[in-house]
């Protein structure tokens, strides 16, 4: 208890954290309490939100994630390459809704895996995924109002540096540090993208040229509550490193029908919202993020583990990662919002702290995000 009083005036330890993971509902009112008095000092009476569209670029995938309904192999129903008209229609009917996010969501390198991948590509005039991701954030860019937020999975160095010319920020999930995972069975058995080190590597490198950058957790696929401490300390570390982890999304997973995972136990509510308080309670100053869709009906009660951002919600599009949890309507969110205490806000992709390191990328990026933001660096056309 002391050190939950004394949280905020220096760092809790790896071992009060995995205790405060492990303690009982008893315990769970001074934890969040610690939390919501930390974020009240550091992000106080706002809470962020990105209007955007979500653009699966391409959902064959070589990866095979124990819990993921998103990813196709090639002639599978609903396997899907967008054509660049496709993209440019989700982003011109993006723009009359006022989404300044054009999140690309897509599988790790299908054409190492799949040769109608390579063909795909090649009609379009690319030779790989990341090449065309590229090019349509690029295009984006140019022709539309919308800033372009990639999640491309792995990318090395050179392709960060390339993708950090065309969006002012990008997103990796670590999910875990827990190598365990990957074992026979596990949730990424067979997915050769989901190797921490792997991942790491590229946040780190993503941290040496100071892109704003959004990572995260996954809970509840596996992990102990050493490993998601552990997860969480990673990214912090290289955060006091490099300075540019502009976000941590703590993701609960959703055991969904047809997944190897389908009877996997989910996180409950007291598990979730714990999560959500050490983290709070571990990095203090950092932007916390929930994905509400996940937590549906009641997301409102996240806010009470600390955080201080809802992440992307579309108007227009579904969440193709998660089909069957449609985002909040927008009014809900901002009444129940607005009910916590706060003043619900539109961000852009990249968070107003982080808007000069996006824009020294390139020029023209700095000229779109000139035009994007408001004076305190929200979105212009704010909700
Ligand atoms: S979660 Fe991502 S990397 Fe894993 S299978 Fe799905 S699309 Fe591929």
């Amino acid at each position: 208890m002391a050190e939950l009083e004394a949280a905020g005036t220096g760092t809790i330890s790896r071992e009060a954290a995995c205790r405060f993971l492990r303690s009982g509902d008893e315990m769970l009112p001074s934890l969040l309490a610690a939390a919501q008095r930390l974020r009240d000092r550091f992000k106080p009476g706002i809470v962020t939100y990105s209007r955007k569209v979500f653009i699966p670029l391409t959902n064959l995938c070589r990866d095979y994630c124990g819990y993921c309904t998103f990813r196709r192999d090639p002639g599978q129903p609903g396997a899907h390459t967008m054509t660049p008209d496709e993209v440019m229609e989700v982003v011109r009917a993006g723009e009359r809704l006022g989404c300044t996010e054009a999140l690309f969501s897509l599988g790790d390198k299908p054409e190492l895996l799949f040769p109608e991948m390579r063909d795909a590509l090649h009609r379009l005039g690319y030779k790989s995924t990341l090449q065309y991701l590229e090019a349509m954030c690029e295009q984006v860019l140019r022709e539309s109002s919308l800033l372009p937020h990639p999640n491309p999975g792995l990318m090395s160095a050179e392709w960060l540096q390339r993708l950090a010319r065309v969006s002012p920020s990008m997103g990796l999930m670590l999910e875990t540090t827990s190598s365990r995972l990957l074992q026979e069975n596990a949730a990424h058995d067979n997915a050769p993208d989901k190797d921490p080190e792997k991942r790491l590597r590229v946040i780190e490198d993503a941290g040496r040229q100071k892109i704003p950058f959004t990572t995260g957790i996954l809970i509840g696929i596996g992990e102990t509550a050493e490993g998601r401490v552990d997860a969480l300390l990673a990214i912090r570390d290289l955060h006091e490193k490099y300075g540019h982890i502009q976000e941590v999304i703590i993701q609960n997973f959703r055991a969904k029908p047809a997944t190897p995972m389908a009877n996997w136990p989910e996180p409950d509510r007291v598990e979730m919202l714990q999560t959500l308080a050490v983290a709070r309670l571990l990095m203090p100053e950092m932007n916390l993020q929930a994905p509400p869709n996940l937590s549906d009906p009641h997301y409102a009660d996240l806010l009470d583990g600390g955080i201080n951002d809802w992440g992307g919600v579309s108007p227009l599009t579904p969440d193709y990662i998660n089909p069957e949890r449609p985002w909040p309507h927008l009014e809900e969110l901002r009444k129940r919002t607005e009910a916590k205490g706060f003043e619900l806000k539109q961000r852009l992709p990249v968070y107003p702290e982080f808007m000069a390191q996006a824009a020294a990328h390139s020029d023209r990026l700095a000229q779109r995000l000139d035009l994007a933001r408001d004076p305190e660096g929200y979105a212009r056309r704010a909700a």
